[in-house]
């Protein structure tokens, strides 16, 4: 069985849970954690970094330090992950939700100003599959209403718009170490903080209310309890997992879009080749890993039976995910129990949150037609660094599963 995913280890991370171990401090805001943190400040010019226990608890954290409540309105995709919600929803927020592109998973930046009300005071948009949001857009009408921006970077990692690394443009920023993401510390998350207003707070809540960090930086001689907050901080046994894959960042990425890059030449020679009349598929260039001068546009004649995602041209693409998107629910169900008998998972996601349970009766009864056209109709195809020689059996099962 070719599972859709597996963790990836670089051979050092029991070393260094071993070192933690030994050094005799394993609570958090230790060595590792430090590390890991200096690492993103320097290498992407995040302001502030916070290592969390998740990316949910990243989120909880920004929500918490904007500060929204009951009344409060938040725009996000209602294409996500639950937790880009849920942060905001237990803090009282209102959440309005946006619809996808028509042609990607990502919010319609040009449509967010219509759900902008007098009570907004957040946006969170999700950079999906680790392609930006189109973030000029958004940090204009943010900055034209006064809103904040809590970027969801969960599958971000080393990802950039237009040269700025993903997570360092909003307000606030969340990224996921889940062992689903490309560097993975099994859970495991990190706040980033850009705007300079908020450090001082977001290190109180990230240690249970307290100024624990300032009494350990010797800045005040004593600490107590000041504000809300949570335990947020990992222990250092998690950041020495993580240290052990950041230290291999550049190859993990390097593989994975190798691996991206087959899935993307072998399901281009598949598809129709684009005749003079047919209809172009965006006008946006697909930039190709390690060859990002090469534009690409997918070709299209009639109806395809498979879409290849759009990259626009202000982003990057940090291999994330690679995903397909068919006609409609039938065709990709019947494409995944192909695979399946051929002992290959595919997975698709996200139900609409809009018409979740949970939600369903909160909402404001917009129709959202993208995000759930993105619901019923994409697949992710198995992409990890380890997947190997294993994707040759991907590839020839795809091609027998199309037909
Ligand atoms: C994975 C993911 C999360 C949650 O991350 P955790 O670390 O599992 O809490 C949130 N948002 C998005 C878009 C994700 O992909």
């Amino acid at each position: 069985m070719i599972h859709f995913n597996r963790p990836y280890m670089t051979g050092k991370e029991t070393e260094y849970i071993r070192q933690a171990v030994l050094g005799g401090k394993i609570s958090g805001n230790g060595e590792f954690t430090h590390r890991c943190q200096d690492y993103f400040e320097k290498r992407y010019g995040f302001r502030k970094c916070l290592l969390t226990t998740s990316c949910t608890d990243a989120l909880e954290m920004a929500a918490i330090l904007t500060g929204v409540g009951p009344g409060d309105e938040v725009i996000i995709p209602s294409y996500t992950f639950v937790s880009t919600a849920l942060a905001f929803i237990r803090c009282g927020a209102t959440i309005v939700f946006a619809d996808s592109r028509a042609d990607e998973p990502n919010l319609d930046a040009t449509k967010i100003e219509l759900l902008v009300t007098p009570r907004t005071k957040v946006i969170a948009p999700v950079h999906y599959a680790g392609c930006a949001c189109d973030m000029d857009a958004i940090m204009e009408i943010a900055e034209k209403h006064n809103l904040l921006v809590v970027e969801d970077a969960a599958q971000a990692i080393d990802s950039y718009y237009n040269g700025r690394p993903l997570g360092s443009i909003g307000h606030l920023a969340a990224f996921s170490f889940h062992e689903t993401k490309n560097i993975i510390s099994g859970e495991g998350g990190m706040l980033v903080v850009n705007d300079e207003r908020f450090i001082r707070r977001a290190e109180i809540i990230w240690e249970k209310g307290t100024n624990r960090a300032e009494f350990f930086r010797g800045e005040v001689n004593k600490y107590g309890w000041v504000d809300t907050g949570s335990s947020f901080l990992p222990t250092e046994i998690v950041s020495a997992f993580l240290w052990a894959q950041l230290e291999h960042l550049d190859e993990i990425q390097a593989e994975r879009k190798r691996l991206w890059n087959r899935y993307w030449d072998f399901l281009s020679g598949l598809l129709p080749a684009a005749g003079e009349d047919a209809p172009r598929y965006g006008e946006d260039t697909v930039p190709r890993y390690g060859a990002d001068t090469v534009p690409r546009c997918v070709p299209a004649r009639g109806v395809p039976k498979f879409t290849l995602p759009r990259i626009p041209a202000y982003a990057t693409n940090n291999a994330h995910m690679f995903y397909l998107t068919f006609p409609d629910l039938a065709k990709r169900t019947d494409f995944i129990a192909k695979m399946k008998a051929r002992d290959i998972l595919t997975v698709f996601h996200y139900l609409p949150l809009h018409s979740s349970e949970f939600y369903k009766a909160k909402h404001d009864g917009r129709e959202l037609p993208n995000c759930d056209r993105f619901s019923d109709t994409l697949v992710r195809l198995p992409l990890y660094a380890g997947l190997g020689p294993d994707q040759d059996k991907v590839l020839a099962a795809i091609k027998e599963s199309l037909v």
